[in-house]
Formats: C-alpha cells, structure tokens, sequence
C-alpha cells in the first residue's frame, strides 16, 4: 500500500507528547511490513537545530491561504526503503518560536492559518509526487482538515480518487476550534460552516471535528476509549457526532517501544531479568527502596505511580486513600510533575509519612525505569486515559497494575477474581468508580495476594507475556485499511 501519514508532530524531529511517539513509531512499522510510506511534518525553526539528517528535496508547493498564496519549500529525510519523511518548511508559519502550538502564555494566533496551510501541503506534496495515495492517515486536530480535501478530490483526476482517510485521535480535549471569519482559510465551500454534516462547532470552525464528519474511518487508541467517547462523559461535546458515525469508529491500542522498555537490556536498572529468570526483579526492588529512604525489605508491598499530576490521572483519590490504610503495611514511589497544587499535596504527604511514601517532584526518565523494575504494583487510578503507557510498561517489567477501569486501562488489564486466575488470563487489578473506597478496595485484594508467591508470579508472568509490540498495533491498522480499500469508494466530499 502507499500509505500518506501525515503529523503536527513526529519523533526524533518534534514532540510535546504521545502524538510524537506514535507517528514516530507507527509509520516505520508499516514500512517494515513492506508499504510504501511518506510522512508529512512541518519543519519547524526547532527541528532546525537539532542537526538530523534533514536536505532539501528542491522543490516546493504553492497553495491559496484565502484570497493570496503561500509557498512552502520540501525537505527530506530517509526512512527505509522507499519511504521517508518529508518536512514542509514556511518561515511565517513555523519558525516563530519554540513551541510547536504556542508560548506558555497561550496559543499562537495564527495558528487556523499555520495548520490549514499544512493540510493543504500535505495534499499539494502527495499530488506532486504523483503516485495513488491508498492510504492519508491523520493524526488530531491539527490534520482534521485533510479528511475533507481527500474526500473532495476524490473521482478527479487526482492522486486522492481512489483514497481512503484515517483520522485518528489521540486527544480528544484539544479541538482546534478558531473565530468563524477564519472560515475562508479552509478552502472549503462556505456551504460547510453548518453543525450538520459540516465543521461548525458552536460558532466556531472545527478542525478535529472536520476530520471526524470527512474521514472514511475513525480511530482512537484503544477499544474502550472508541466507546466511551461516544458518550456525554468523555466525548467533549462531539460524542453525538461520534455516536451518529459509530459504524465507522474503531478502537487501536498503540504500542510501545519494546526496545527502550525491556527488562532483560534496561541499562538503567541495578539488575537485568526476565520471567523465567526473576531474581533481578528482586535486586531492582532492594536498590529501590534503598535508593528512596524506605525500609529494605522484601516482604513489604510496594508501589509505584509516574504521572503528570494532572486531575485526569485521579491523584485525588491516591491523597483520600492514604489515610485509610494507615494500618497497612506497604511503600509508595511517585514520580510526577504537574499542576502545582499536586506538587504542594505531595510534598506534604511525603513529609507526614516518612518511610512509607517516598516523592520525587521532578521528570526523570531514568528514575521511571527504576521504579518499573523495583515496584511491586504499579497505580494507575486515573478518571480516563485514552492509551496508557504506563500499564504496559509496568506488564512488561512483572510490575503488577492496579487501574481504574476505563480506556486502554482496561483494554489491557485483567482484573484477578477466581475465574480469570482459573484460567490464567489474570494480569493485574482493576476498579470500576472513580472512589477512594474502590481504590481502597483494589489495593486491599492486592495486599492481600502478594504474600501467597505463587499466586502472586502467576499474575507476574502472565503480564511479562503479553504482546504490546508496535507490530501488533500495525497489524490491526493494515487490516482496516485493507477492508476500507475493500469498500465501495466512498461519495465524493
Ligand atoms: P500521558 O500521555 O497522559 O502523560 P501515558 O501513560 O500515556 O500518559 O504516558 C506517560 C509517559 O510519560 C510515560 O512514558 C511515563 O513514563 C512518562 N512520564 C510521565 N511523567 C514522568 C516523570 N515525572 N518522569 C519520567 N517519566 C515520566
């Protein structure tokens, strides 16, 4: 397939969160699997001081920004194979600053202009290259807009006729939402400034809306968070729209970098291991508990948490269940940045409970591997979570999940009761409210098991066993492509 992945941000060349992970991660999956795979970026002033291989690839695009034109110059950088990745650069649009979005007192203005004009490149650089696009892959709202020129080049003598579009999200809070007098920027018919069917939200022009009305398919990142988005909890206001197109809307969980995050290499932890050799496992918890001022012993539970202390990772619930299980024997190693009032909570809360709750207030990503390695169990009480790195990693470490259900939490953890540990499908501890007495009860089960070993590593090694593998991830995208190609073509946009 010729597969057109296009990003606001791709690791190594730019990143301010997951987004970057993935599109770095995904697209050289596909080409590994044998596609043919161009991935579209801006080339931002940023990416220019990082000395990657990056040349010009001596030609540039023109496309109309309302009633003007702007040009964009391509440079290039290699993949494997044939594919590669290329990185629009326009000085006006993407070298204004450090930020890919904006400055920390708040977005750029121009920032409808900055991605429609990206949109548009993106489909300028696939015609110019002049080969069948099979595929036009778009991440966020950043790329919404794209969906809509594919669907309306479709039938044209164009290198979009017999194209599908993916849109996938990956957050659903950020919408790109912009003043409706910038609807001109679009390109769009003015016709398309409507709630139904078109890309006006509330007043405003959406672009993470415009790539769910136009993209032949929808996907988020795991398969309950494609649920739960349909819904007036989660869906931020789209959840009528997602709902209206469930049919079209599918759940993929990412993947994770199974080389940066194994046990068995890991040169950040005291000792290397595997689940058929676990005594590391042991030594990782030891230099841990030393490392962190807690009593070393091996019979004490502990656990671990690394999060953005942010509402949306459920930390309140971690402050009110503390003093519930005062009587209880355990540690607990957080290591988060974020909002401030957490970082004030915690402080004070490491402070009150010396030898039991050890905090660091900082991003360490060495730390974060010892804490994966060292920990027991691993926390994740958090109110939603799209993916979730975090469970996974901690799976692949034989660090024993505790999550709330819901999202990629729950798509990937399976809560021990008497039938799943039967059958052996049990890997970790799940709980349904967002309460401190759910949490409270979650922990108690685990407390509870950790003492009976053998029951313990059943649940250890059956998460060391899982496949969380980027392959795995590409495998499933593959297949809804190939069963999009496999449809009808769809109306003309
Ligand atoms: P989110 O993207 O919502 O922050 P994820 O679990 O998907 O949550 O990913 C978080 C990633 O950031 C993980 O790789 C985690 O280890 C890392 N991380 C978060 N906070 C820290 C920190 N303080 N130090 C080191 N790594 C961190």
């Amino acid at each position: 397939m010729n597969i057109v992945y296009v990003s606001s941000e791709v690791e190594p060349f730019a990143k301010t969160g997951g987004l970057a992970d993935v599109a770095g991660a995904l697209p050289l999956a596909f080409a590994r699997k044998g596609h043919r795979v161009t991935v579209i970026l801006p080339y931002y002033g940023v990416v220019k001081k990082k000395g990657l291989p990056i040349r010009p690839a001596e030609r540039t695009i023109r496309v109309p920004m309302g009633r003007s034109e702007e040009t964009g110059r391509i440079f290039e950088s290699p993949m494997e194979g044939e594919s590669r990745f290329l990185l629009v650069e326009h000085p006006g649009y993407y070298e204004a600053g450090e930020g890919l979005y904006g400055t920390p007192e708040g977005d750029y203005p121009n920032n409808a202009a900055r991605f429609a004009f990206f949109c548009k490149a993106a489909a300028a650089i696939a015609e110019g290259i002049g080969k069948k696009a099979d595929i036009v892959h778009c991440n966020d709202w950043q790329t919404g807009l794209l969906p809509a020129y594919v669907g309306r080049a479709r039938g044209s003598a164009s290198v979009f006729r017999d194209s599908r579009s993916v849109f996938t999200i990956h957050n659903l809070a950020y919408q790109g939402l912009f003043p409706a007098e910038g609807f001109g920027l679009t390109g769009l018919p003015e016709n398309l400034f409507r709630p139904y069917g078109g890309i006006e939200f509330y007043g405003k022009v959406g672009y993470l809306k415009a790539g769910i009305v136009f993209a032949d398919a929808i996907t988020t990142v795991s398969r309950r968070y494609a649920e739960e988005i349909r819904s007036p909890e989660f869906g931020a206001g789209l959840e009528d729209l997602l709902d209206s197109r469930a049919d079209r809307v599918f759940g993929i969980l990412n993947g994770i970098d199974t080389g940066v995050w194994n046990p068995e290499t890991d040169p950040h932890i005291a000792a290397r291991y595997s689940a058929a050799k676990l005594d590391g496992k042991k030594k990782c918890k030891e230099a841990l508990q030393e490392e962190c001022g807690l009593p070393v012993d091996p019979q004490i539970p502990l656990v671990g948490m690394i999060t953005r202390l942010a509402d949306q990772k459920g930390l309140d619930l971690v402050v009110d269940v503390l003093p519930r299980l005062r009587r209880v024997k355990f540690q607990l190693v957080l290591l988060g940045t974020g909002d401030e009032r957490y970082h004030r909570i915690f402080r004070g809360l490491a402070g009150k409970m010396r030898g039991k709750v050890s905090v660091h207030l900082k991003f360490d990503d060495a730390l974060a591997h010892r804490i994966e390695a060292g920990s027991d169990i691993f926390l994740m009480p958090s109110r939603y979570e799209p993916c979730g790195l975090n469970q996974m990693y901690s799976l692949r470490y034989g660090t024993v999940p505790i999550v709330r259900a819901t999202g990629g939490l729950a798509d990937t953890v399976v809560d021990h009761n008497e039938e799943t540990a039967g059958a052996g499908t049990a890997n970790g501890f799940r709980f349904e409210e967002a309460t401190a007495e759910a949490l409270e009860g979650a922990l108690r089960r685990a407390f509870a098991l950790f003492p009976k070993r053998r029951a313990w590593l059943r649940l250890v090694r059956t998460g060391m066993a899982a496949d969380f593998s980027w392959e795995r991830s590409a495998a499933e995208y593959e297949t809804l492509f190939k069963r999009l190609l496999a449809e009808p073509a769809p109306a003309t946009g």
